[in-house]
């Protein structure tokens, strides 16, 4: 019996109604549907397909380590040798070094144990009071309750009731209002900033010049944990030739929360990079955190980010994620001449949102789109999501771009 799928963020009523779109195979930037058409996959999924579709190489190491031993477990002494093995490379990565990894499902489960940990940390270090997170309007960190809570998308708040207590939200574009957010309540009494370097799923703006740093030195100021959350722009996507939003901006985290691009979303992963002055009371003896994962670094989801990571740095991705960067400014900024077209927004790592001048109409864009051979979204209120994977070519951009031209005119 078809039609027993209920979808993540979905009016159901209208997907049983027109049927979903079912998509059966992938290869480099393209997607196939049921019926055999080809698309350009203009999102690389859900902005994690880093290497393209369809490499081998990482399904033939999860199966090999599958075949050897799937999982077992990570709490107390516990470890896998693949997993133990990639908390180590994903160290050398780190834009802090010495940093220590902690495993996770997801980015929702890598937001939340975040969340959880600087209060505990707060605790540990004899401030208990400082329990308040911040996160900013616009902003997206995932579906569970402390990452719904301090995102800024009102939508995804309403029905709930209080979701999370001592979670405040400030400007997104303003380092201002998070600093004046800090001197009213008091800096003991807030534990951390959440912040996406480039706001993403809540439809894609990139920071204004110097908001980072500004942001980050606010932080340092009043001893507040400063949390990138780089589930989008981790592993390669913010171009620079960089790893992270973090090491391109020098913004040293006390944590990042990562998941999608550490496998290319081959296998459900996460993980949270923790600053080693973060982990010292936990590593020093005698403390727990008593909080874990059953799947938190599944071996066979840590070989799958064994291979990812030996793609990336085999074939240059970073640098192939830079090329995007220029690419995507060149051939998607001439579609906001087009009346259905607001804005651009583009020019910082493979991410780019073309903002549609009716957001009303993004259902009918996306619907236009697909007849043109291109699958994409639409984020926040209108916002098409272009985060193609670092495989794209030069033509295939250019390609793009006058799919999306064409289905938009
Ligand atoms: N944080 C950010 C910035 C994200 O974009 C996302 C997902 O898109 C998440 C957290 C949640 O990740 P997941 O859907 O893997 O739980």
């Amino acid at each position: 019996m078809a039609g027993s799928l209920w979808h993540g963020f979905a009016d159901m009523g209208a997907v049983s109604a027109d049927g979903p779109f079912v998509v059966t195979r992938g290869a480099g930037s393209r997607i196939w549907d049921a019926e055999g058409n080809e698309y350009l996959d203009a999102t690389a999924g859900l902005w994690f397909t880093n290497v393209g579709h369809g490499r081998t190489e990482i399904a033939d190491a999860v199966a090999a380590q599958l075949g050897r031993l799937a999982h077992y477990s990570g709490f107390g002494d516990l470890t896998s040798d693949v997993t133990d093995a990639l908390a180590d490379r994903l160290a050398q990565l780190a834009p802090v070094p010495g940093s220590k990894i902690f495993f996770t499902s997801g980015g929702s489960d890598s937001v939340d144990s975040a969340a959880k940990l600087a209060r505990r940390y707060w605790t540990e270090m004899g401030k208990p009071g400082k329990t308040l997170l911040v996160g900013r309007t616009k902003a997206y960190h995932g579906m569970h309750v402390a990452g719904t809570a301090l995102a800024g998308i009102p939508a995804n708040h309403e029905g709930y009731g209080e979701l999370m207590p001592d979670a405040e939200s400030v400007e997104w574009d303003d380092a201002k209002s998070l600093l004046g957010l800090i001197e009213r309540v008091g800096a003991d009494r807030v534990a951390a900033f959440f912040c996406e370097p480039i706001i993403g799923a809540g439809g894609i703006y990139l920071p204004p010049a110097g908001y980072l740093a500004e942001v980050r030195q606010i932080c340092r100021d009043h001893d507040v944990l400063f949390i990138a959350d780089e589930v989008v722009t981790g592993f390669g996507r913010i171009g620079g030739d960089s790893w992270f939003a973090s090491s391109r901006f020098d913004l040293a985290p006390d944590m990042m929360t990562t998941a999608k691009g550490l496998t290319s979303g081959y296998v459900p992963m996460g993980a949270v990079f923790i600053a080693p002055r973060i982990a010292k009371p936990f590593f020093a003896g005698g403390v727990w955190w008593r909080h874990g994962y059953t799947y938190g670094g599944h071996a066979g989801a840590a070989a799958a980010a064994m291979a990812n990571l030996d793609i990336i740095e085999r074939e240059g991705l970073l640098a192939e994620a830079t090329r995007l960067e220029s690419e995507l400014a060149e051939a998607l900024g001439p579609l906001a001449d087009l009346d259905a077209v607001a804005e651009v927004r583009t020019g910082l790592g493979a991410v780019s949102a073309v903002q549609l001048s009716d957001a009303a109409r993004a259902p009918q864009a996306i619907g236009a789109l697909r007849r043109h051979g291109v699958s994409a979204r639409a984020a926040g209120a209108g916002a098409l999501q272009i985060s193609p994977a670092f495989v794209m070519t030069s033509d295939e951009v250019g390609e793009l771009a006058n799919r999306i031209g064409a289905a938009l005119s």
